[in-house]
């Protein structure tokens, strides 16, 4: 009877509730670990790949924020930003270093991300509309899904979302035309713009490449149709392990060697 009531609470806080875009990413991922992260909260310390990327987007959003006020910021001040975030100044992010090695390489290589975007800015910086434009997309009555634009510039090209990546793996064909947040802020700059977006960039900072891409309506019905299994996989109680190569960096390994 216990197991019961407390089973029905948790998919009450979780249907009635949104989600995050970085939910259901963990979700599709990995179900026990949404469970035990995001709604039982046994964890809340970020992996430092995510904490990385995160220092870094918060980093550029500073960027555009000041841009949009008409302060186009140095690259020292960039820096700064940068590492009063990633040393944890700010207490922004709460980020499960892997020691103090990695860590100062991995502020090398926001370091040398940032310097690429800069290089690209600071001649010609860009026109921008909106910086972290927050939505929400409902999926039926109870659930919806919330997260925010980026970044909108204009562009010769029209109205453009820009998304930035961090990460090394190749954002091929495959994602290109997958990616969940993508289709999302399609969706939502639809509701908020009442127009179809124009363009779709997406930067690597890494390598300094953009890739365009394009949302239609059959990429909204398949992300609909994904998330309404998602939800019904909730309601289930379905929250199993699903293991693969992310263990190794999973921050609730140990609880999960006890589930049974
Ligand atoms: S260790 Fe692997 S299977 Fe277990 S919760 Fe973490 S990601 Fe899932």
């Amino acid at each position: 009877m216990y197991d019961w009531y407390a089973y029905r609470c948790i998919i009450k806080r979780v249907i009635n509730l949104e989600i995050t875009v970085s939910d259901l990413y963990a979700f599709k991922s990995c179900p026990l670990q949404f469970k035990l992260t995001k709604i039982d909260k046994l964890n809340k310390k970020m992996r430092e790949e995510d904490g990385l990327h995160a220092a870094i987007m918060s980093t550029i959003s500073y960027f555009y924020y000041k841009l949009q006020d008409g302060i186009l910021l140095s690259m020292d001040e960039i820096k700064e930003k940068f590492a009063n975030i990633w040393y944890g100044k700010t207490n922004l992010y709460d980020i499960m270093h892997n020691g103090n090695r990695d860590k100062r390489e991995k502020e090398l290589q926001a370091i040398g991300m940032l310097h690429q975007f800069y290089r690209q800015q600071k001649h010609k910086p860009d026109k921008v509309i909106a910086v972290n434009l927050d939505f929400r997309v409902p999926f039926g009555p109870d659930f919806s899904v919330k997260g925010h634009i980026p970044l909108i510039r204009e562009t010769p090209r029209g109205m453009e979302i820009v998304n930035f990546k961090t990460g090394n793996h190749k954002y091929n064909e495959f994602w290109q035309r997958t990616d969940m947040d993508i289709t999302l802020q399609a969706m939502a700059f639809e509701s908020i713009f009442k127009k179809q977006v124009d363009s779709i960039c997406i930067h690597h900072l890494r390598s300094g490449q953009s890739f365009f891409v394009e949302r239609k309506k059959k990429d909204y019905q398949r992300l609909y149709k994904s998330i309404t299994m998602m939800k019904k996989t909730i309601e289930q109680g379905w929250f199993y392990p699903r293991e693969s190569y992310l263990c190794d960096k999973c921050p609730v390994q140990q609880l999960c060697m006890e589930w049974r």
